[in-house]
């Protein structure tokens, strides 16, 4: 029989298919008698034994290979033996090519798909993975961030602290949850701390608390488009008050929503959006004002440099109207109580933002797609160690060699997005 195994020291006898698998019975080549270990005279032979594994699917069918070994007995002292066969992982019951296979593809393909493919259990899947992850874990060092974005992402049924490098586009490292409990140790233990030179982060005050201990050359700059948010909020809250004025006639006349009318940037919106906005400009005046205010924080952003964001910013409190529109004065007292940290956005060798961390939210649908069952640490694990994302900016680097950054975002969010995990 034509040996399609391929294994050292067995070839097949016998082929045969059986609930949708292929069964390959094999044997020993060698039947050579072994001398037993302990007393080093020849064994007997004592009948045989069938073991099966689970081996490389062919034909996309799962494979069983049924393995037959002579068991041997010393009539000395009792002790039994069978030979040993290296191509097979005893434990888990499968050839090692086949745990190799599992370990490739089970960070990209569903455990079930797997599973399936190769008539394995899924709960073998699912350790063959932890132990690859735990591996990885002790292996994979990706470089630290000198702009650092911390964010807070949906996955996995929580809310996660990812950290990427705001000048690679790609994820570092990513916490259980943003707490301190979780961020200290986080920055503690990071490597070449003192690289860091800039953090980019949200309004949340422990941030601040958990890495100006641990990164001495560190920066903090408030994201831009948390700061740009609370405009739109605003404007959103003034949007509810006044939506209800527009009659039938002007509200099928408007088509569009007047949230998104008023929320889209003017520069945004095509012909036809642009002149349903004056329209509404036009009929409810109170909101006009209130979407000039938003406009107006905007730009402060499209200032070139600090001084002319900060009068911009003076100019835009200064015609804030009186006690009316609360949320925009809330606005105005965020941005005081963060000024710093705020306007520092302009101090930044380039500017900084999270933009791109927010399309990690995507990943959700990732944990979705694939089911239920999946941990927070498998999901990390598979966008952490993503072979495909990891390829994106990593290199060799004459002086240190080897040099990873992290799977890169963009491909992240397209793996999701185009639906092919693998
Ligand atoms: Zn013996």
């Amino acid at each position: 029989m034509l040996d399609l195994l391929n294994l050292p020291g067995i070839k097949p006898v016998d082929i045969r298919t059986q609930n949708k698998s292929i069964v390959i019975v094999a044997e020993m080549v060698d039947d050579t008698i072994p001398l037993c270990p302990d007393c080093n005279k020849p064994m007997h032979k004592h009948g045989k034994r069938s073991t099966i594994f689970a081996d490389t699917p062919m034909q996309m069918q799962p494979v069983r290979l049924e393995i037959k070994r002579p068991r041997y007995r010393c009539e000395s002292c009792g002790k039994m033996t069978s030979p040993e066969l290296t191509f097979l992982d005893e434990k888990r019951r499968a050839t090692k090519r086949l745990v190799d296979a599992i370990r490739q593809r089970c960070l990209g393909a569903t455990f079930r798909a797997i599973a399936e493919q190769t008539g394995v259990a899924v709960n073998t899947v699912k350790n063959i993975a932890h132990d690859l992850i735990e591996e990885l874990e002790e292996t994979v060092r990706y470089e630290t961030p000198v702009i650092m974005g911390i964010d807070e992402v949906n996955l996995a049924g929580g809310y996660r602290c990812v950290i990427t490098n705001l000048a690679t586009n790609s994820v570092y490292e990513m916490l259980e949850y943003r707490t301190q409990d979780h961020l200290k140790p986080f920055f503690k233990e990071l490597p070449d701390r003192e690289k860091v030179e800039w953090v980019c982060t949200d309004m949340w005050r422990p941030f601040k608390r958990s890495f100006a201990e641990y990164l001495p050359n560190a920066r903090l700059v408030i994201d831009k488009f948390h700061v740009v948010k609370m405009a739109s909020e605003a404007l959103e809250e003034e949007r509810k008050k006044y939506q209800a004025e527009l009659n039938k006639e002007e509200r099928i006349y408007v088509k569009k929503s007047i949230r998104w009318l008023t929320l889209k940037r003017p520069d945004n919106l095509s012909p036809t959006e642009r002149e349903a906005l004056a329209i509404v400009r036009l009929k409810i005046p109170e909101l006009s004002v209130a979407h000039d205010i938003k406009e107006e924080f905007f730009k402060i952003y499209d200032e070139p440099d600090r001084e002319s964001a900060e009068n911009a910013f003076r100019e835009w409190e200064e015609c804030l109207p009186g006690d009316k529109m609360p949320r925009f004065r809330d606005l105005a007292k965020t941005v005081h109580n963060h000024y710093e940290d705020i306007f520092a956005y302009w101090d930044a060798p380039f500017k900084i933002t999270n933009a791109y961390t927010e399309g990690l939210n995507g990943l959700i649908k990732m944990s979705n797609r694939m089911g239920r069952g999946y941990s927070y640490e498998i999901i990390r694990a598979k966008t952490l160690y993503s072979e495909e994302a990891r390829k994106v900016g990593s290199g060799v680097r004459p002086t240190r060699g080897k040099v990873e950054y992290g799977p890169y975002i963009p491909t992240l969010v397209k793996i999701v997005e185009d639906g092919k995990p693998d």
